[in-house]
């Protein structure tokens, strides 16, 4: 079955079969069973006395409404239903239900820490016309705030570039990423970002895709590249270990969450068909 969701800022009247999409800190609760997850109902949390700090309307999902919601710090998950963290909730959630949960993580993110001007501390008054927050004593206007970050494969031939970051798990390898800085383009970013990580140039930079990523405001925008010149130097106290791996022989790589995972995929797809002679 085809499921549309149709984003709206809108509020609309409390039905019971409006779905939630509640969490308390970084944890969604969801009804579980031992075959899936879902988001509870607004009738479900109401039976169990969950009553939310702050709501906003996301839109509509076959035209449920669905709402992102902040619990208590301390809710108790109520019986049949459990707190799991979004990376936990990959693939248990269905794909479209999981795509809102990230919106919802932002926009519940962005609605607790812009209760007050960031320039007068006023408390802000939630627009009604578009997803921003207005101040009603200087007019100032905040938005639901997006962190950019590049993330790149970088190609010698048949080899990829992959590095292993001391906050990665143990010998798990990925694409160089890291955030744009104010004034840079995307190119930009990804040129100082691999100078940063490894110390070598790259040319040929095409973009490939990208992915919202709300750990906790990303948008990651992928690239790929091929190198231009320069050996491997480790410059970056956050990287442990770098190298060019065959894409025959690959170590330990993400899950299929991230977009990373689609660019080594893209990589060592691509070797394969020109190996195989397609
Ligand atoms: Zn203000």
């Amino acid at each position: 079955m085809v499921t549309e969701f149709q984003p709206d800022v809108r509020a609309h009247p409390p039905e019971e079969h409006d779905l939630f999409f509640a969490f308390r800190g970084r944890e969604l609760l969801v009804e579980q069973t031992p075959a899936r997850a879902a988001p509870p109902t607004r009738g479900k949390l109401a039976m169990a006395g969950l009553g939310p700090l702050r709501s906003q309307p996301l839109g509509a999902l076959d035209g449920v409404p669905c709402i992102s919601a902040e619990l208590a710090p301390d809710a108790a998950a109520p019986g049949g239903m459990t707190f799991l963290g979004l990376r936990d909730l990959f693939g248990i959630l269905k794909d479209q239900e999981y795509a809102i949960a990230g919106q919802a993580y932002q926009i519940m993110r962005w609605d607790q820490i812009h209760q007050f001007c960031g320039r007068c501390g006023t408390p802000t008054e939630t627009k009604s016309d578009e997803r921003a927050k207005v101040c009603p004593t200087c007019r100032l206007i905040s938005y639901p705030r997006l962190s950019p970050a590049v993330i790149v494969a970088v190609c010698r031939e048949d080899e990829l570039l992959l590095v292993h970051g001391h906050r990665h798990p143990e010998g798990r390898f990925t694409v160089v990423a890291g955030f744009v800085e104010a004034g840079e383009t995307l190119e930009d970013a990804v040129r100082r970002e691999i100078d940063e990580e490894v110390g070598v140039e790259v040319k040929n930079i095409r973009y490939f895709g990208s992915q919202p990523w709300p750990f906790p405001d990303s948008l990651m925008i992928g690239f790929t590249a091929e190198h231009a010149r320069g050996e491997i130097t480790i410059g970056e106290d956050e990287i442990a270990e770098a190298g060019w791996f065959r894409w025959d022989d690959l170590p330990r790589i993400p899950s299929k969450i991230s977009i990373s995972r689609a660019l080594i995929d893209w990589f060592t797809d691509s070797r394969r068909n020109a190996h195989s002679g397609s």
